[in-house]
């Protein structure tokens, strides 16, 4: 990986082609994978939260969700090469993989919401697999019941949109236990891709 540091958070330096090149690799790679896409706003919140920037730390891969994030990186040696919004990454992946065996879990934002997404994202992106949704508000019974659903469903990947820093936090702590092969966090792109 080419990383480059902004105030600490680790980002790596990839285009929005290569980032996909590296989810497909992670697709292929044994174990559990997480992405972040942190926006300024939670490369600021990293820098009181501790538990927050470890989480940033461990990610497979960490993609500049904001122009901001981009031009703070030019005094770098290793600059970031161009804005790779979450939203955008997910769009990005559902055209790759639609028609692939790869699945998708759509997991967060209110009651509805997802599903909406869901039936969004499969109309506009024909042969897509979406196996499962759940929305983001829960209580620990419920969490247990959806763990167990993303584990049963299997999804190659886990889209998590419970709000940053929340939804990092939930894949670091539960990936194991669900183990879909790539988590990222997506915070509120359920409610854009359902309009
Ligand atoms: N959300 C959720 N569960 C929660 C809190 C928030 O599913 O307990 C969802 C909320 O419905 C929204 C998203 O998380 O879809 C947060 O969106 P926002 O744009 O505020 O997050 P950001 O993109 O800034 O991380």
């Amino acid at each position: 990986r080419k990383l480059t540091q902004v105030l600490n958070v680790p980002f790596d330096a990839v285009t929005m082609k290569e980032a996909i090149a590296r989810v497909k690799i992670l697709l292929n790679t044994e174990g559990q994978h997480f992405i972040c896409t942190p926006n300024p706003e939670i490369v600021m919140e990293a820098q009181k939260n501790q538990e927050l920037m470890s989480i940033l730390r461990e990610a497979d891969m960490v993609v500049p969700d904001g122009i901001g994030v981009v031009w703070a990186s030019k005094y770098s040696s290793i600059r970031l090469k161009e804005r790779v919004a979450g939203y955008d990454l997910t769009q990005n992946l559902f055209s790759e993989l639609a028609g692939t065996d790869h699945t998708f879990y759509f997991f967060g934002g209110a009651p509805g919401v997802a599903a909406e997404a869901a039936r969004r994202m499969t109309r506009k992106y024909p042969g897509l697999k979406i196996v499962g949704i759940h929305n983001g508000y829960f209580d620990g019974k419920e969490e247990k019941k959806i763990i167990h659903d993303i584990k049963k469903l299997s999804p190659s990947i886990l889209l998590v949109g419970l709000g940053a820093p929340k939804q990092e936090k939930w894949i670091y702590e539960n990936m194991r236990l669900f183990g879909a092969r790539v988590s990222i966090g997506v915070g509120g792109s359920f409610d854009v891709m359902a309009g």
